[in-house]
């Protein structure tokens, strides 16, 4: 088994941008020998050793540098063509090495309980330990959400997510029908049907996405951003900042508008055997048969192990609380960071700033 300390006085669960920010910090807090982290994957890089082969820095949202030093400087190249899912891992494992950081992996938390003064940390292994301070920054990636839909265990065609997706090659010759509004749905739609041979594309979400002309500017992610705060504060689930941001009408989504790969469908109301009907019954209704359906229906918090902590308000999601909204109200011992209003990688950084923050406090609190 990996080796891993009984007891830290922080345990930062989690490996991604989220996790690696507040280590450097703790570090920077004086702080560097108190904690350890545990990643359940099997490599550095979070989630973004996951991703789909094909996107690239460039295609990416925006990923931003983890604090202290820079992507171009860590791999000394420009990176932007480079797949995100081998570029990224690189650079968060050279920063690891750099910065020292006490990671242990792969080690899977699998539940978090409260005993004695602090909390209790069974691994999947049947190892247990104890910490004082947790720094909860386990991302979304395990947790892919699917709306349900009536019919759905009835469909046999093959349904996958974003989460699953490798290459456009697989949809060649299929009757594929992508389900979402965000980034990832329009760029894997675009993919699909400009690169799988033989394929016909169809595509359809809850709202049309409206593309902006206009360049987002920093007030409206600023006002995204806080909206999700706002949520979040009141003990509501958060929704996706990252998908927030608008749709910029890029030169790849105006090329795919005119060549009529964005022709855009309601959401349908039933899935059957062999596709999806919008408004089937008796007076009729319209069915399409397909082979796929690709649902690019995002993520939700991956909190399970958090679950024996009974951390939920009435409003379905957590309350959060502190100056980013990275403390759990109903424990402030307990921080949750890439959550909510941080579940960015620019917003991961700062709020890893801010737990490390809080954790000192709360450690120099515990000895005094
Ligand atoms: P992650 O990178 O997901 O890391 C979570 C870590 O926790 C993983 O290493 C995982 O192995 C580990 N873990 C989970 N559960 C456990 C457990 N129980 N025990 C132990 N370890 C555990 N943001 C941007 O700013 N720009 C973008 O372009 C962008 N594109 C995105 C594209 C997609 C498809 C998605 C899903 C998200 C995107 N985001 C983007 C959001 C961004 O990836 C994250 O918000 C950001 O990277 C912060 O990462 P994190 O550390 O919170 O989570």
């Amino acid at each position: 088994a990996v080796d891993v300390e009984a007891h830290s006085d922080v345990l930062i669960i989690g490996g991604g941008q989220a996790a690696l920010s507040s280590a450097y910090f703790l570090h920077r807090f004086g702080l560097g020998d108190r904690y350890q982290m545990l990643d359940h994957a099997p490599g550095p890089g979070g989630a973004w050793q996951f991703r789909w082969p094909t996107l690239t820095l460039a295609t990416a949202n925006r990923v931003h540098d983890l604090p202290g030093w820079g992507i171009v400087e860590a791999l000394g190249l420009d990176c932007d063509q480079l797949p995100a899912a081998t570029a990224v891992p690189e650079y968060f494992g050279r920063y690891e090495e750099k910065f020292g950081l006490n990671v242990h992996r792969p080690v899977h938390v699998r539940a978090v309980r409260r005993e004695g003064e602090g909390f209790g940390v069974e691994l999947a292994d049947g190892r247990n330990l104890t910490t004082n301070v947790i720094i909860n920054a386990t991302g979304t990636w395990d947790r892919p959400f699917i709306p349900h839909i009536p019919g759905a265990a009835d469909f046999r065609g093959r349904q996958l997510h974003t989460h699953d997706y490798t290459s456009p090659a697989e949809f060649a010759g299929k009757r594929v029908l992508v389900v979402g509004a965000g980034i990832s749905a329009i760029q894997l739609l675009i993919e699909i049907a400009r690169e799988a041979p033989g394929v016909e594309t169809f595509w359809c979400s809850r709202r049309e996405p409206v593309f902006s002309t206009e360049p987002f500017t920093p007030e409206q992610g600023r006002e995204a951003v806080a909206r999700v705060e706002r949520r979040v504060r009141a003990g509501l689930p958060p929704t996706s900042v990252v998908s927030v941001t608008g749709l910029a009408l890029t030169p790849a989504i105006a090329a795919a508008q005119r060549d009529g790969i964005l022709s855009w469908r309601p959401m349908f109301t039933r899935i059957t055997e062999t596709g999806v009907c919008w408004d089937c019954g008796p007076a009729g209704g319209e069915h399409l048969d397909l082979d796929v359906i690709f649902w690019n229906t995002g993520f939700r918090s991956s909190l399970d192990h958090l679950a024996p902590l009974r951390l939920r308000a009435p409003g379905g999601g957590i309350t959060m609380t502190g100056r980013l909204a990275t403390v759990v109200e109903a424990d402030p011992r307990i921080q949750l960071i890439g959550y909510g209003p941080s579940a960015s990688t620019i917003g991961a950084n700062r709020a890893g700033r801010e737990a490390a923050r809080v954790a000192a406090d709360l450690l120099e609190v515990a000895s005094h």
